[in-house]
């Protein structure tokens, strides 16, 4: 059994991540199990997204898909949350392959006990605006590289439209866009705040 896993705060889903999860399918996996992050035990910047909107969002946006699947231990646990500990979850003749985006891949030796997840996994990484493949090659040089078109978006890009009403029902999946108007996650939808500046002259 290949399996690959693709962490992340799923705050909201976007297409990229469903992309790159296909694409890695694609190229030889077996299933890809999204594991959607606990809440942050530390104070962060910003307050993340209650899990049970993050997995439900998750869930919408992989039912009924061959080979996909959602993977809930990371919410499930007291405390910090490692990926060493979700890789080390599975039985050791378990084939992992941890799918990543650049961003990621080049700060994995910032992680909790880097070098083990880098023995018990391979690590299949997904292009992304803003890293270079250089620094890629450098933090990680016996990496996969998923070959697919990099696609600049992001779950913060998404928070910021949605909180400032502009479009971005087409970047992630049609149940996922009902889900956050039904449960108004993001918007602020306060006629006045409405951005008109979305063409602009040179
Ligand atoms: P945020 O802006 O809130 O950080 P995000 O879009 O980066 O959200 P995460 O949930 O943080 O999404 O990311 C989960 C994983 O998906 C990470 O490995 C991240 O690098 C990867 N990823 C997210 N968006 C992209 C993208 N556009 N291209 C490639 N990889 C991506
Ligand atoms: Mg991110």
């Amino acid at each position: 059994m290949r399996t690959g896993i693709l962490g992340g705060t799923f705050d909201p889903i976007h297409m990229a991540h469903l992309h790159a999860a296909e694409t890695a399918l694609f190229a030889g996996l077996d299933r890809v199990l999204f594991v959607p992050a606990g809440d942050p035990w530390q104070k962060t910047d910003r307050e993340v997204t209650a899990v049970e909107h993050r997995v439900a969002m998750t869930r919408i946006s992989i039912e009924g898909i061959d080979g996909f699947e959602i993977d809930l231990q990371e919410t499930e646990r007291q405390g910090p949350s490692y990926t060493i500990d979700t890789l080390e979850s599975f039985p050791d003749d378990d084939e992992l392959f941890l799918i990543l985006g650049a961003d990621a891949a080049a700060g994995i030796h910032s992680w909790h006990r880097a070098e083990d997840v880098l023995d018990r996994a391979r690590m299949i990484v997904v292009p992304r605006p803003g890293t270079p493949p250089s620094a890629v090659t450098e933090a990680l040089p016996g990496a996969l590289r998923l070959e697919m078109a990099a696609l600049d978006l992001s779950s913060t890009m998404i928070r910021a439209m949605a909180a400032e009403g502009r479009p971005y029902r087409f970047l992630v999946p049609e149940g996922v866009y009902g889900y956050i108007l039904a449960e108004n996650l993001y918007a602020k939808p306060e006629t006045g705040d409405r951005v008109d500046q979305i063409i602009r002259e040179e």
